[in-house]
């Protein structure tokens, strides 16, 4: 990936904001001019208008101070007012407006000491990250004001610093890894002596805080091709800093099975899983994390990997941690993780079927197959899931519609009604009891029915308090 590639992308020589936007914008910016200030779409959305991809946010930047934004607008929020961004609602949309600004000295890292506001547009470009986030659009004479030769890079496919990017990098470290999310949200190519800058201020990304990290991570998850994006943090070093458990991946080979070594199939299984499902993404991404500290050689040159699912779920729970995802997140990814070896025969009992539902969880089965077949395409050749599993499908489709019990929730009775029937407190007892009513209905639903569970009850009961183990 490294080199520039000259050829010129197709790009929207004019610009047409999107119509149910359009009067929305227009109105802002005509009311600036009204009062002789200047305003125009600044940063992403001009970058975005010009490629033609969709625009979430629209971003605007002015001469004129945040109290008179404030002044200006009816319904505005003060956003980020020391930074000189406000808020302005209009219909639906939300508008962010910086006013011009400079950024003083650097002091932590990832902060500038102070900011100065300014009058002039060439300024508040120069502080920006990169050239293609550097453009000026004038939506009312349709007029590109392009001070650092933003509309070449992005013809071209180019990340580059706006300046001298050892400096620029040194100054907000969170920049080198943006850099990488740019690289995978449009596939473009970083430019080489700004490549060389990332790997050369790593000091700088060390300050950043993990929660910034994981939000442009997710940024790449989200893009069409994160593997563009993980491979620039690779061979920078950026990785290393934040996830060198799958920079440990890239060269461990695997077995007769794979062409690829375990990176390399991680990032592809990654690109595979559908790009709107960012947890089935990081779990396709780490689903194999845990076959480095678990391989051994095997036959013939081969290596086997006994266990890497449960280690793999453990260090991919760690990874999340490390990076502030939420506990709901963690669990989700490490149960597919935990779960993505499972083995299908039509030998399977409907009890086997339905431990199967109960161990995975009713909501994340459909995504343990999706992770599945991010995982077979990830390899290499083969695409779609195999007929066995499409089998199993079918099955647990069945099962559910026969509406039987995977939980301990789902059984015809609870724990009061064990503790009224037997005259029992609350204790470990109630749950023993209930886990083991529980298997007994995995295997053979009609039973799950109340007077039967409350005789079978009492003969667990019994079972227990004469010290005997259950009885298979
Ligand atoms: P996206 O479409 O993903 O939102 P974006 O380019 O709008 O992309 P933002 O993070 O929303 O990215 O930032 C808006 C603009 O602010 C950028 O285009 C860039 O000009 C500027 N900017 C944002 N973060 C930085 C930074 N850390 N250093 C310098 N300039 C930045
Ligand atoms: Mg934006």
């Amino acid at each position: 990936m490294s080199g520039i590639a000259l050829s010129m992308r197709k790009i929207n020589s004019t610009i047409t904001i999107p119509e149910n936007v359009r009067d929305a914008i227009m109105g802002i910016v005509k009311r600036f001019r009204d009062r002789g200030y200047e305003c125009y779409l600044i940063g992403g959305s001009v970058r975005d208008l010009i490629l033609g991809n969709e625009i979430y946010d629209y971003d605007f930047a002015t001469d004129a101070r945040p109290e008179e934004i404030m002044k200006l607008f009816r319904k505005t929020i003060p956003t980020g007012i020391k930074h000189g961004t406000v808020s302005v609602l209009s219909g639906d949309w939300q508008f962010e407006i910086t006013t011009y600004r400079s950024d003083g000295k650097y002091i932590d890292g990832r902060h500038p000491e102070t900011i100065s506001f300014s009058n002039d547009l060439r300024t508040d470009v120069e502080r920006r990250d990169f050239t293609i986030n550097g453009l000026a659009y004038d939506p009312v004479t349709g007029e590109i004001i392009d001070h650092v030769s933003g509309k070449r890079d992005i013809e071209r496919g180019i990340i580059r610093t706006i300046g001298d990017p050892v400096s620029r990098f040194t100054e907000d470290g969170l920049r080198p890894i943006r850099a990488c999310r740019f690289a995978a949200k449009l596939n473009f190519e970083i430019e080489k002596s700004t490549l060389n800058a990332m790997s050369g201020t790593l000091d700088a990304a060390r300050k950043v805080s993990m929660e910034r990290i994981r939000d442009e991570f997710i940024k790449i998850l989200e893009s069409e091709k994160p593997s563009i994006g993980i491979e620039y943090l690779r061979t920078t070093g950026l990785l290393e800093l934040f996830l060198p458990e799958l920079a440990e991946c890239h060269d461990v080979s695997q077995n007769r099975y794979h062409i690829y070594d375990v990176y390399f199939h991680s990032i592809y299984s990654c690109d595979a899983a559908p790009k709107d499902r960012m947890e089935i993404r990081l779990a396709a991404l780490l689903h194999d994390i845990g076959k480095v500290p678990t391989r051994q050689p095997g036959t013939g040159g081969d290596f086997t990997f006994y266990n890497h699912e449960v280690i793999g779920a453990k260090i991919a729970r760690k990874i999340m941690k490390r990076l502030k995802f939420s506990n709901e997140q963690i669990d989700v990814v490490t149960n597919l993780i935990l779960n993505h070896m499972f083995h299908y025969t039509d030998e399977w009992t409907d009890g086997a079927v339905r431990r199967f539902i109960r161990k995975v969880g009713l909501d994340n089965i459909e995504n343990l197959f999706t992770l599945r077949m991010a995982d077979r395409k990830g390899n290499g050749a083969r695409k779609g899931l195999p007929a066995p599993i499409e089998r199993l499908k079918k099955r647990i489709e069945q099962v559910i519609e026969e509406e039987n019990a995977f939980s301990v929730k789902d059984l015809d009775i609870n724990g009061n009604v064990i503790m009224d029937e037997f005259g029992l407190k609350p204790g470990p007892i109630i749950g023993k009891i209930l886990n083991e009513l529980l298997e007994l209905v995995l295997d053979n639903p009609e039973m799950n029915e109340r007077q039967q569970l409350i005789d079978t009850s009492r003969e667990i009961l019994a079972r227990i308090e004469s010290g005997a183990g259950p009885t298979d």
